[in-house]
C-alpha cells in the first residue's frame, strides 16, 4: 500500500476578477432593485439562474433576460460543520434550490432554522421545502445581496 501523504496549505490569494455581462447584470439587479434575473435560451427555453451568456444544453447564445420571483423549492441541502474564510460561521446550511420558473439550481445559505434541533432542521432542510429570498440591508452588488432563503409556510 503507497503512504498517503497530508500536507498543511494555506491559500490567502487577493485578486480581483471580471464578472462578465451576465453575472454583472445579475449582480447590479439585485443590489440596485432586489430583483433576480435569469435567461432565458431561445433555442430550448431553458431559463437560468444564475444567468448564462450561453445555454449549456445547446450552446447557444442567451441574451433574453426574465424576472424570476424570489421564491422556490429546495431539492437539496447540507449542514457545513466548518467554516471557510470569509463565510459564516459554522454550522450553517446550503441549499439547491429550484427558484421558480427556472430550470436550473441556485446555491444559496439557508437560514432561519435552528441547527441544534436536529429534527427541526431535518425536517425543514428536506427536498420540496418552499423558500423565499431574504434580502440584506446593505447590498453591495454581491450574491451576498440576498442574505439567505428561509423556509415559508
Ligand atoms: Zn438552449
Amino acid at each position: 500500500m503507497t503512504e498517503s501523504l497530508v500536507h498543511s496549505v494555506n491559500w490567502n490569494i487577493d485578486y480581483k476578477v471580471n464578472l462578465g455581462r451576465a453575472w454583472s447584470r445579475f449582480l447590479v439587479s439585485l443590489r440596485d432593485d432586489r430583483v433576480i434575473l435569469g435567461t432565458t435560451c431561445g433555442s430550448c427555453d431553458k431559463t437560468y439562474v444564475p444567468p448564462q451568456a450561453y445555454c449549456e444544453a445547446c450552446y447557444e447564445p442567451m441574451d433574453a433576460w426574465v424576472e424570476v420571483p424570489p421564491t422556490g423549492t429546495l431539492e437539496a441541502a447540507t449542514i457545513a460543520q466548518h467554516a471557510f474564510q470569509g463565510g459564516p460561521p459554522a454550522p450553517y446550511a446550503i441549499g439547491a434550490i429550484a427558484l421558480d420558473g427556472t430550470d436550473t439550481l441556485f446555491i444559496h445559505l439557508i437560514s432561519g432554522i435552528d441547527l441544534s434541533d436536529q429534527e427541526n432542521a431535518r425536517t425543514l432542510l428536506r427536498r420540496g421545502t418552499r423558500v423565499r429570498a431574504v434580502w440584506s440591508q446593505e447590498r453591495t452588488g454581491s450574491i451576498r445581496d440576498i442574505d439567505h432563503f428561509a423556509p415559508v409556510g
